[in-house]
């Protein structure tokens, strides 16, 4: 693993791509129109990125629909698509050091975390699809004896992806990997704050063998890119992660559109339960700690709400306190730093005015609460903790993408999931016992996408991933998401009785 100064020399020899990757091609916008990257930990730009409009929406959408139905991917045989995948999941790993720095550069986390979790994440998502798309068979259906019908899947044809900044390429992976599996052209939309990881994935899919013009990356605000995408009435699908708000205009796009499918991985405040007959409770705080301060908080499922049984919610709060500072951020580049830079500016303004909003609506900070600088920069915010909260104040319902727990104490069962389901999210939760019979009912109990027990945020690519709530629908990872970019086809065929003699089938 490379140093502090090895990661810092790196960083200022690194290329970063300003231009779109369309068709193959880089290229600038049309309008001329370019938006700084900004790297949160200098407060430096990066690069000046072109800001693609509806010109290069609509190239891009052509070249796609073009590739697509000239079948260059989509009826290029199962073993030849695989073998493209496995060859971009190699690259991807051979340019594990830039691709870590370009995610840690632009969004401020800790570059040996990307290094170690982002890349061979993203490596291991393309070789799972690449390896899984040639072992999904059809269906044939339990028809009636004249009839044979299968039901097999096709692709949908122009898949369009608008990420967030938190995992830049990983959340990219989560669904570039599987719509090209399925066969589809892609477009994807990295957020504004983290564009480079998703171009060079471009460059490296065009020498990994992607034909031109089905795989293309269109950087740009959500304001322009992004909703020339949701509107454009020829994208057959829009998949996305990012804020509620966001996954809301998404669909009015698509209904103002065409109506094309909306699959959305939205926001969350997730609840962690720590019940007093857990078995470690030591196990318990450190993952508690974990699940809300790795990432300095930017995390989707974050567990925000931690809700610890009364019996031994002091002996919780006074440990959580203690872990806290082992996740005080320092710079990126460090390999010691255990969390990052904020994302941005606005957003460490963010977080800062929710702190002061719960401390107005009178939760008790116990912990951390301050903006910090480093090496001259303030994008960073000590890791932070309440008590105290109020069940209706914005602390315990509102997301904050932040490094900020809300602790409440409970005192039955019963309570402790009445509160956790009392969210207009449902995307995470955990739970904490050593009952087997507890973590069952409360498991079932739950109004989320995946509950994890005796854990915190279990996420492996054999098991879906996704919310139900405001926190969206459909999911990403495993084979199940093949179900957002893929058609069932149903073709039913009538066997009708043998007209000439010695015909196979004689009615009786
Ligand atoms: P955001 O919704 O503002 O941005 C996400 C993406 O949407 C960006 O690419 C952005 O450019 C684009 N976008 C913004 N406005 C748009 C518009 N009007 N039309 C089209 N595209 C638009 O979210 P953010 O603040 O950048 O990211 C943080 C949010 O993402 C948090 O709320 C977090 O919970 C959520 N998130 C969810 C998951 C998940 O899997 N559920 C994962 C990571 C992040």
């Amino acid at each position: 693993m490379w140093t502090l100064s090895e990661w810092k020399k790196r960083a200022a020899q690194q290329r970063f791509i300003c231009q779109a990757q369309i068709e193959g091609k880089a290229c600038d916008a049309k309008s001329g129109q370019t938006f700084a990257v900004i790297n949160p930990a200098t407060d430096q730009i990066l690069a000046q990125v072109a800001e693609c409009g509806d010109d290069e929406v609509e190239r891009a959408v052509r070249a796609a629909r073009r590739a697509y139905q000239r079948g260059i991917w989509a009826r290029q045989s199962p073993t030849a698509r695989k073998a493209v995948l496995l060859r971009l999941s190699e690259l991807i790993m051979q340019h594990r050091d830039e691709l870590a720095l370009l995610d840690s550069l632009s969004m401020g986390k800790p570059v040996v975390e990307a290094w170690q979790l982002d890349i061979p994440g993203t490596a291991h998502f393309f070789s799972w699809y690449a390896e899984s798309l040639d072992k999904i068979y059809g269906q044939v259906a339990p028809t009636a004896a004249d009839a044979v019908a299968t039901v097999t899947r096709s692709p949908l044809g122009v898949v369009a992806a608008i990420v967030p900044w938190n995992f830049p390429l990983e959340m990219a992976a989560w669904k570039v990997a599987p719509a090209l599996a399925a066969g589809n052209s892609v477009l994807l939309k990295p957020a504004e704050q983290s564009p480079f990881s998703a171009l060079r994935l471009a460059e490296l899919a065009l020498e990994a063998g992607i034909p031109e013009g089905v795989f293309n990356v269109l950087p740009g605000t959500g304001a322009v890119t992004g909703q020339a995408l949701g509107r454009h009435p020829d994208i057959d699908c829009l998949v996305f992660t990012g804020s509620t708000r966001t996954g809301k205009r998404l669909m009015e796009y698509a209904g103002q559109s065409n109506l094309k499918q909306v699959w959305l991985e939205c926001g969350g405040k997730s609840p962690n339960l720590i019940f007093a007959d857990c078995h470690d409770l030591g196990l318990a705080a450190e993952n508690a700690a974990r699940a809300i301060f790795y990432n300095q908080g930017e995390v989707c499922s974050a567990n925000s709400r931690l809700l610890v049984e009364r019996p031994v919610y002091e002996a919780v709060v006074e440990r959580l306190i203690a872990l806290a500072a082992e996740w005080t951020p320092g710079d990126p580049l460090d390999p010691n730093s255990r969390a990052g830079a904020m994302v941005d500016a606005r957003q460490t303004a963010k977080v800062m005015d929710s702190i002061a909003e719960a401390r107005r609506q009178g939760a008790r900070l116990v912990c951390g609460g301050e903006r910090l600088t480093i090496n001259g920069v303030t994008n960073y915010i000590q890791p932070t903790i309440f008590t105290d909260v109020a069940p209706d104040s914005l602390l315990a319902r509102e997301e904050i993408f932040g490094p900020v727990l809300a602790v409440q104490p409970f005192d039955s069962e019963q309570q402790a999931i009445a509160m956790a389901n009392d969210s207009h999210y449902g995307l995470a939760a955990s739970v904490w016992s050593g009952s087997l019979n507890r973590a069952h009912r409360v498991a079932q109990a739950l109004e989320v996408g995946t509950v994890s027990v005796n854990t915190v945020d279990a996420l492996d690519i054999c098991v879906p991933f996704g919310g139900g709530k405001q926190s969206g629908f459909g999911r990403d990872l495993s084979l199940h998401s093949f179900d957002k970019y893929t058609q069932l086809k149903t073709t039913w065929i009538q066997l009708h009785q043998s007209a000439a003699p010695g015909g196979d089938y004689e009615a009786g």
